[in-house]
């Protein structure tokens, strides 16, 4: 097994990781990611069609108070645009009443989408980056101490790092890397207990030839407390050349499948917008819950967000060599994609000095 030597290895090309690399590639030092997916993104995952759609399968929106993640895209030159809510919504309320259309109130804070997809902040991080920088498709399965180094060691590669950065989710890192010797208990309780923003869900979209939904008074908003579609909005590009719709699903569906799961996001669109929904162009599902690098089931029951920014995590570990990063261990929104930028930017001005 050859040896890859670095001075900074950073676990996982996610948004905290690709902005972390990102933020160090102006200083003496080389610095790899490595990736268990084939893919870089992460929880960030735009799916690009053929006939110019998109379909976001994990992080989509962004609000104003997102100030790290709105600096980053201005730093990156990348635009944003306003989510569409059309001021009518389709709402049903209970499973014994038929759907209703009703007036949405005006929005003096809307959510914002990143022009391009957001993979399209991923990738240009990336492109930022030396070639072979990024290692994908190894997962880290076990990381030693030995004389003032780390080796991670990965399916089929050993690495050996002065410094070691985890974006993993921290329950994962906990659960499914082995120390020796072990984490810091401060960090091991917490992560044990952390959750991992996002990780149940199901994200479902659908491209159309026409915008349809917007005809006879309506939006692609929905909000439904029959389901299995709570949420669903409309997905158009901001050229406005490629429609579509996007909605969560309900996370416990995981397990059918995902015939089974377009059958009933058909049957419940066309409810409200009739036989057309039936001529989509292409159907695209993410099943978070079924995605090893993201999800594990919790040993105990977690609530959303629990331990999200808890403060064990910002305490370097291994003499100061060790950083627990990622979106969840942020101060500020974590869970989200400012608080991944949030961690990157706190780990690098931690490095800063001692690098
Ligand atoms: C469905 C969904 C919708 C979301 N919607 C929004 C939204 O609208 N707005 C918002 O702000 N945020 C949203 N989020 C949250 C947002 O996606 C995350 O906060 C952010 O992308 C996390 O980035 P990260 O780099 O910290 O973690 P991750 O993206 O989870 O990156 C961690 C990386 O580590 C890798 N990895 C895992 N195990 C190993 C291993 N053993 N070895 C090496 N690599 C490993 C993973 O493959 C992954 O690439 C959403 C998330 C999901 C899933």
């Amino acid at each position: 097994m050859t040896i890859v030597k670095t001075d900074v290895l950073i676990l996982g090309a996610g948004l905290t990781g690709l902005t972390l690399a990102y933020r160090l590639r102006n200083l003496p030092i080389t610095v790899k990611i490595v990736e268990a997916r084939d893919r870089i993104g992460g929880r960030i995952k735009t799916i690009y069609d053929a006939n110019g759609g998109s379909q976001e399968m994990g992080a989509t929106w962004l609000g104003r108070k997102h100030i790290s993640l709105f600096s980053l895209l201005k730093e990156l030159k990348l635009e944003t645009f306003i989510q569409i809510l059309g001021d009518k919504a389709v709402f049903e309320p209970i499973s014994t009443s038929p759907p209703q259309v009703v007036s949405l109130p005006p929005n003096s804070d809307p959510s914002f989408r990143i022009k391009g997809g957001t993979s399209n902040l991923i990738n240009t991080l990336a492109s930022h980056l030396s070639e072979g920088q990024i290692i994908t498709g190894q997962p880290i399965q076990s990381i030693t101490k030995e004389k003032g180094a780390f080796y991670a060691k990965s399916r089929d590669q050993l690495y050996r790092s002065k410094i070691v950065v985890s974006t993993l989710p921290p329950y994962l890192l906990t659960k499914t890397i082995e120390f020796n010797p072990s984490l810091p208990s401060s960090i091991n309780a917490t992560a044990a207990k952390t959750h991992t923003w996002m990780g149940e869900s199901i994200k479902v979209g659908l491209t159309y030839k026409t915008p349809f939904w917007r005809a006879d008074n309506t939006s692609g908003t929905i909000v439904s407390n029959v389901g299995p579609i709570p949420e669903m909005y409309d997905h158009s590009n901001v050229e406005e050349t490629a429609f579509g719709l996007k909605g969560f699903f309900n996370g416990s569906y995981f397990s059918i499948t995902k015939e089974e799961r377009l059958a009933l996001v058909l049957k419940q669109l066309e409810k409200y917008y009739g036989p057309q929904v039936r001529d989509y162009l292409t159907y695209e599902e993410t099943v978070w819950r079924n995605e090893p690098y993201t999800f594990m089931a919790y040993d105990t029951h977690l609530l959303p967000h629990q331990n999200n920014g808890h403060p064990a995590f910002r305490k370097a570990c291994f003499s100061g060599q060790f950083f627990a990063a990622g979106s969840e261990t942020a101060k500020s929104h974590p869970g989200y994609m400012d608080g991944a930028i949030s961690s990157a930017n706190f780990v690098f001005e931690e490095l800063k000095g001692s690098l």
